[in-house]
């Protein structure tokens, strides 16, 4: 009977406690993916950077917290690599470099570690850039050994090509599209040479010449590509803040988290 009561008194104060009381509106409880996080993402970038490069990291950050709604994964963000062991590194199936590439020594030296050992890598736009003062041989191998040499001017949408029409990240988007305006690098030697890249997406040859100030005549020019050799992929685009206005060039990004995540050494996490 006293354990009854005691029951009792317990089921009322939960009724209290979660009844709620005055005009405050009960949380809602949208838990749309479950209570599963199914993998954790870093994103990293710079506030050191041209104003164009840090309003795309802020609105990929933005991008991508939208996209965990119902705890369906997890998005860190940092500024700076070091504060990590390879261990809590390893924790994040990719990590999302926004606008930079790591910059100190031991920002390098863990993220080339995390990659020899399965790390993943989404890299956009300024996050490849690198010139002959970069000082960073094997990043030059991983992304594909393409040194800056062009970029046009001003940033201005584009029309694009799909190269590989049955890829995980490509086979859902139209053959050609226009992107959103961005200022797009050009590289030498250009990725396709590589025999470890596949490109993915490139510049179709009916913009040239392209740009009103910095103006580039022609070339063959990779947008997308992967480093067979990593578990990564670069996006050309990432300047300015009109990257997220088009839902082709949004489903792209989405399409290129997705591939990259599924192939975590774990075991694919979409498939638990
Ligand atoms: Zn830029």
């Amino acid at each position: 009977m006293k354990n009854t009561l005691k029951l009792l008194a317990i089921a009322a104060l939960i009724i209290l406690t979660t009844s709620g009381c005055g005009t405050q509106k009960p949380a809602r409880q949208a838990n749309y993916a479950g209570s599963r996080v199914r993998f954790k993402a870093l994103i990293y970038y710079t506030e050191y950077a041209e104003e164009a490069h840090v309003q795309f990291a802020h609105q990929s950050i933005a991008f991508f917290k939208k996209l965990t709604v119902g705890d369906g994964f997890k998005v860190d963000v940092t500024t700076d690599l070091s504060g990590y062991t390879l261990e809590q590194l390893m924790e994040y199936s990719t990590i999302i470099s926004v606008n930079a590439a790591p910059q100190s020594r031991a920002e390098r030296e863990l993220f080339e570690k995390y990659m020899k050992h399965g790390g993943g890598w989404i890299g956009f736009h300024a996050a490849a850039y690198n010139d002959r003062n970069t000082g960073w041989p094997w990043f030059l191998e991983f992304i594909g050994g393409g040194v800056f040499k062009c970029n046009n001017w001003p940033p201005q949408p584009a029309l694009v090509e799909i190269d590989n029409a049955r890829h995980p990240v490509t086979r859902n988007l139209p053959k050609e599209f226009v992107i959103p305006p961005s200022e797009f690098y050009q590289w030498t030697p250009e990725p396709r040479s590589n025999k470890d890249i596949e490109v993915l997406v490139s510049f179709s040859r009916k913009n040239y010449p392209i740009g009103l100030k910095d103006i580039v005549y022609g070339d063959d020019w990779p947008l997308v590509w992967t480093n067979r050799n990593y578990r990564m992929i670069y996006l050309n685009m990432g300047h300015g803040d009109e990257e997220y206005i088009d839902a082709t060039q949004q489903l792209l990004f989405i399409n290129a988290l997705r591939w990259i995540v599924s192939r975590d050494p774990e075991g694919n996490p979409f498939d638990k």
